[in-house]
């Protein structure tokens, strides 16, 4: 017996496919796509204008899986609300629903874990585990929906929570597609954001997608040395050459790169960080006002780092001519911050278990 496939992550285009080995009618891929996607039903024997005898055959070769929600943190500040998502291998996985005036927008993980290693991140050390599917990441979508009324859904993303999306590509690509399909939510990718710690090949092919999101790169310092420092992944692609991949995603797709910048107390945040970091914005979008997000870094035990003043170093840019805004930090007291709950879990974990290993986490 094939192993069965995971309906959540396929296009009507991919469906049919199979309805073709299947030999039912074509129409039936668009039917099922938006029985899951717009109806938001997932058990086929709810899917009332399909056969009983067809919905077995369906059951025989697909499944649909939402992720379960383990835990739940809502924020007594804000309506920010915070998941613990247990996937089927027993992986866990965080995703946020945050509300802003224009809609709610969730924060998804796109790997279990990251390889990327950066200094101050919570995630860094726990290592990485797998790629999330398609299916899995729009699962954690739809699993926060599953906590709200029906005509209170998420209408935009930010893959912004752990790992890195630009080295799980095709399945981020895959679910972009399925997130925009006029079939299913058709939601415009206008209200999407990705943010990267910076894989300048992947930014360049994103480049050609021709996708309207907002590209966000995390970029930390505007020097080489201490960027390679706090980022490892900057010894490979250093800031001459992101800076020119981000100018040239600007200029194929006529979309914004907005920049996130932790501050850190006595690492990144001196007038002289400033200096450089307006120094090489200016030179990469010539005539611009580009656009820095900052946050103070959210400490991260272990990590020794402190947050230096968001605002402060505001000033200082200003000054150099570039738009800074503080980030809001929603559901601070909820450690909305990616990968802190996930952390948390595991450690609590093992100090009762007494274990160094954190397979199947
Ligand atoms: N890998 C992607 C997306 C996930 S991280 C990236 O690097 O952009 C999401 C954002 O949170 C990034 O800007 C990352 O640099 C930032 N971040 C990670 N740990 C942080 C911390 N302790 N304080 C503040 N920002 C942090």
């Amino acid at each position: 017996m094939p192993e069965k496939i995971d309906l959540l992550g396929l296009l009507p285009e991919q469906i049919a496919e199979h309805m073709k080995e299947m030999g039912a009618p074509a129409f039936r891929a668009k039917q099922i796509f938006r029985w899951i996607h717009v109806r938001r039903v997932f058990d086929f024997a709810e899917m009332t204008d399909i056969s009983k005898q067809f919905q077995s055959e369906l059951n025989q070769r697909f499944y649909i899986n939402l992720p379960k929600i383990e835990q739940t943190l809502a924020s007594c500040v804000d309506d920010t609300v915070k998941y613990l998502c247990r996937l089927s291998d027993g992986s866990a996985v965080e995703t946020v629903r945050m509300v802003y005036h224009h809609g709610n927008t969730a924060c998804i993980s796109t790997q279990v874990g990251c390889k990327m290693g950066c200094k101050f991140c919570a995630s860094a050390p726990l290592g990485f585990i797998r790629n999330l599917t398609p299916g899995e990441m729009l699962g954690q979508i739809y699993a926060a929906d599953s906590q709200f009324p029906e005509d209170d859904r998420i209408s935009g993303i930010v893959l912004m929570g752990i790992g890195e999306p630009l080295d799980n590509y095709d399945n981020v690509m895959q679910l972009l597609r399925l997130l925009s399909h006029k079939d299913g939510r058709g939601m415009s990718l206008r209200h999407a954001a990705l943010s990267t710690c910076g894989l300048v090949p992947q930014i360049r092919r994103l480049a050609e997608e021709k996708f309207p999101l907002t590209l966000s790169v995390s970029l930390h310092a505007a020097d080489d040395k201490k960027r390679s420092e706090l980022m490892p992944v900057n010894r490979r692609y250093p800031l001459d050459e992101l800076l020119l991949a981000c100018g040239d995603y600007f200029r194929q797709t006529g979309r914004r790169v907005t920049f996130e910048y932790a501050v850190i107390a006595g690492e990144n945040d001196t007038k002289k960080a400033a200096r450089q970091l307006g120094k090489r914005l200016r030179l990469v979008f010539p005539g611009q006002r580009p656009h820095v997000n900052l946050i103070p870094v959210n400490p991260v035990d272990g990590t020794g780092f402190t947050a230096g003043s968001a605002q402060a170093f505001q000033r200082l840019l200003e000054a150099e001519g570039i738009n800074a805004t503080v980030r809001r930090t929603l559901g601070e007291d909820i450690k909305a911050a990616c990968g802190q709950l996930r952390r948390d879990t595991i450690e609590k974990k093992r100090a009762v278990n007494g274990i160094e290993s954190i397979s199947g986490q």
